[in-house]
């Protein structure tokens, strides 16, 4: 009973996903003819360099597609659409609640835009498709570990000027192994004492430390992956006292290499150390996959429990970065779809608000 048609009808929570790793296809061929770029204009042709396909996983191999996407960002009016689309798929896939990160100086550096714009662009684009597909979208910003401290800052407080207008967060990413977070240690203290709250990319390809580091040094409220953090039993035990919520990526962790193997991956050791997770897609359209495969996959190779699924969701809406009376609203629709137990459950859920959807 737990197929992809079920699971698919479920409302879901998508607290990791990448804007930058959510582009269409279909939409980058377009954009490629209209502006002449230097890129194969044909879907299959150009699937390779902005999708994984059948390459051995590996990080540089898969952090390699954004370099290419980065050249699409070419126009106020591109960058609207392309950040509509990402919304209108999630609705597509009931994801009714978003928190969507994206670097604004990933979508201004080839074309030069100034880095306010580009997250008004993104911010305007989202408030629409939240409004046309009856949906709640929360954004976070995204600073990049490996470029300059001083644009970190500049984003960072494009964000606390933001906070009203749907800027919910700040995370950190970017190249973990070659590029330490202390820096940016400062940034996230102020951004705090701002009344943000910040989700760290950590343990997805550096160890436990990383994940430690990003906790108590810099304050995260959640962490994004935090996979190696099973190396290290106080880390674990620092997870769950904190009740530190885990931004699992099941597809993600396996094509970057940060799992061997999907029966391998840590989420049951998560849950028996009683560390909330979650799960989320981190980069769909890079890894060619929607929230639902991903409950799908969680449920097949990990055998993951209706209920366990449900637990989750209700600890994604809890680690939102919402405020308490949002939070319990979204709790009290979710509560029409997702019985008790799977016993409960048996038509798909025609009382949840599922909005005018225009993509289709
Ligand atoms: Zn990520």
């Amino acid at each position: 009973m737990l197929n992809y048609e079920m699971l698919k009808t479920l409302p879901k929570v998508d607290l990791h996903r990448h804007l930058e790793g959510s582009l269409r296809l279909e939409t980058l061929v377009e954009t490629a003819r209209e502006y002449n770029l230097d890129v194969p204009k044909e879907i299959e042709s150009l699937r390779p360099f902005v999708q994984v396909t059948n390459e051995p996983p590996d990080a540089s191999s898969f952090l390699a597609k954004f370099e290419t996407l980065r050249h699409f960002y070419r126009s106020p009016e591109m960058i609207h659409r392309l950040a509509y689309e990402v919304v209108a798929d999630a609705a597509r896939d009931h994801v009714r609640y978003l928190e969507l990160r994206f670097s604004p100086q990933a979508l201004s550096r080839v074309q030069g835009f100034r880095l306010e714009d580009v997250t008004q662009w993104v911010i305007d684009a989202t408030q629409e498709a939240s409004r046309d597909f009856n949906m709640d979208v929360g954004l976070i910003l995204t600073l990049v570990r490996h470029n300059s401290l001083e644009q970190a800052k500049q984003v960072a407080e494009i964000g606390m000027r933001n906070q009203h207008q749907g800027i919910r967060g700040l995370d950190l990413a970017g190249d973990e192994i070659n590029f330490s977070a202390d820096p940016f240690k400062g940034l996230f203290v102020e951004a705090h004492q701002a009344g943000m709250q910040c989700t760290i990319h950590a343990g997805e390809w550096c160890g436990a430390e990383a994940v430690r580091f990003a906790v108590e040094e810099l304050g995260a409220e959640r962490i994004g992956h935090g996979v190696r953090a099973t190396e290290d039993q106080y880390v674990l035990d620092l997870l769950r006292e904190r009740q530190i919520p885990l931004e699992i990526c099941l597809t993600s962790n396996l094509q970057t290499a940060s799992v061997a193997h999907i029966g391998r991956h840590p989420l049951r050791q998560f849950m028996q150390n009683k560390i909330p997770v979650t799960l989320n897609t981190d980069d769909p359209r890079i890894s060619n996959i929607t929230l639902t495969n991903e409950f799908e996959s969680a449920v097949q190779h990990l055998h993951i429990t209706y209920e366990e699924l449900r637990q989750m969701t209700f600890t994604a809406i809890e680690s939102a970065f919402l405020s308490s009376e949002k939070k319990m609203r979204l709790k009290q629709l979710f509560s029409i779809a997702w019985k008790p137990t799977l016993r409960d459950f048996n038509a798909p859920p025609s009382s949840f608000p599922h909005g005018n959807n225009k993509s289709h």
